[in-house]
């Protein structure tokens, strides 16, 4: 199959491309990597008039430290994030994450905005930036704002962006050297989107976890906080008890929705299998 015919803009400026968008409303899309828009082109699942290609928006390139953050620009690709030395320096959990985004091609194109915006609940970065407590920067007609990720990712494919508007960076506060992170996922295949991921990021004090942030994907509708097993950690040492506890209280976090593939109880199940073995890497040092 092929995409329905389209007109093709290639914007200069955040504004011509914001205009643009405004203009076509519901008839534009915003094209970055194109890996997840371009295969629903072809299949003709969207058959938008407008393609608005924001891959020369200079605002949106570039990684740099902003004050106890690091920005990262929404063009940043998947590739990057695993060789940027300020990303494994200051956000290693993406590092971490990256690798098991897709395959190397889908990587050298696909976009961390890309990936935050589409907000695919089975996929890596969106749980992450979870994690880590990050912030979305935005774009609109009206100005720029940050929105926190607590907030930013809604429901099912549906975020805190309003029609039209860009992601622009994500902000990421900076690693220090009292933290450690640890990431894994269960998929089929290497390279397959997850049956159960999560990544996980913990700031110690001497012996104990200070405070810890678990994000996991592929178990609802949006990447999801293990609030209950959080609370089970944090200002505790970790030893069997501690972790089977933390395992147990996943049930109260993740409610895995029904499919035939992987029925609820198996995801959970999962959840918890991933959850003890990154907690155990966690508590060796990781
Ligand atoms: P695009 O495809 O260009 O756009 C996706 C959507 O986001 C569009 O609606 C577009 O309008 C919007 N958009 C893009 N950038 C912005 C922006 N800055 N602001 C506002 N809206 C924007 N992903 C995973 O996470 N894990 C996987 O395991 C995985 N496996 C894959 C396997 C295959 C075979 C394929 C084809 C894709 C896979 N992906 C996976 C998806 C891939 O990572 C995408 O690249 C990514 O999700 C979207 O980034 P993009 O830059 O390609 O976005």
């Amino acid at each position: 199959m092929k995409a329905r015919a389209f007109s093709y803009l290639r914007a200069r400026t955040i504004e011509e491309a914001l205009a643009a968008h405004s203009q076509a409303g519901d008839d534009a899309r915003f094209i970055a990597g194109g890996q997840s828009l371009v295969p629903t082109l072809a299949l003709r699942l969207q058959a938008p008039k407008l393609l608005i290609d924001i891959t020369h928006l200079a605002e949106l390139r570039g990684v740099r430290r902003e004050g106890e953050f690091l920005r990262i620009g929404a063009l940043t690709r998947h590739r990057e994030v695993m060789d940027q030395p300020l990303i494994a320096e200051f956000a290693p959990l993406l590092r971490a994450a990256a690798p098991f985004v897709a395959h190397p091609a889908i990587r050298n194109r696909g976009t961390l905005g890309g990936s935050i915006a589409l907000s695919d609940p089975a996929a890596e970065f969106p749980a992450m930036v979870l994690a880590l407590d990050a912030e979305i920067e935005i774009a609109g007609l009206s100005g720029t704002r940050r929105v926190k990720a607590s907030d930013f990712f809604v429901d099912l494919f549906e975020t805190a962006l309003a029609p039209g508007e860009l992601v622009t960076a994500i902000h990421v506060p900076l690693f220090k050297t009292s933290q450690r992170i640890a990431f894994d996922e269960l998929a089929r295949r290497r390279g397959d989107y997850a049956l159960v991921g999560c990544g996980m990021i913990a700031s110690y004090d001497g012996p104990k976890i200070e405070t810890i942030r678990i994000g996991f994907f592929a178990v609802g509708p949006v990447p999801t906080r293990a609030r209950h097993a959080e609370a089970t950690l944090n200002s505790h040492a970790l030893d069997a008890a501690r972790i089977a506890a933390a395992q147990a209280a996943l049930e109260e976090d993740l409610a895995p929705p029904d499919s035939e593939d992987v029925p609820p109880a198996m995801r959970l199940h999962l959840a918890r299998v991933l959850l003890g073995r990154l907690l155990g890497r966690i508590g060796e040092g990781a």
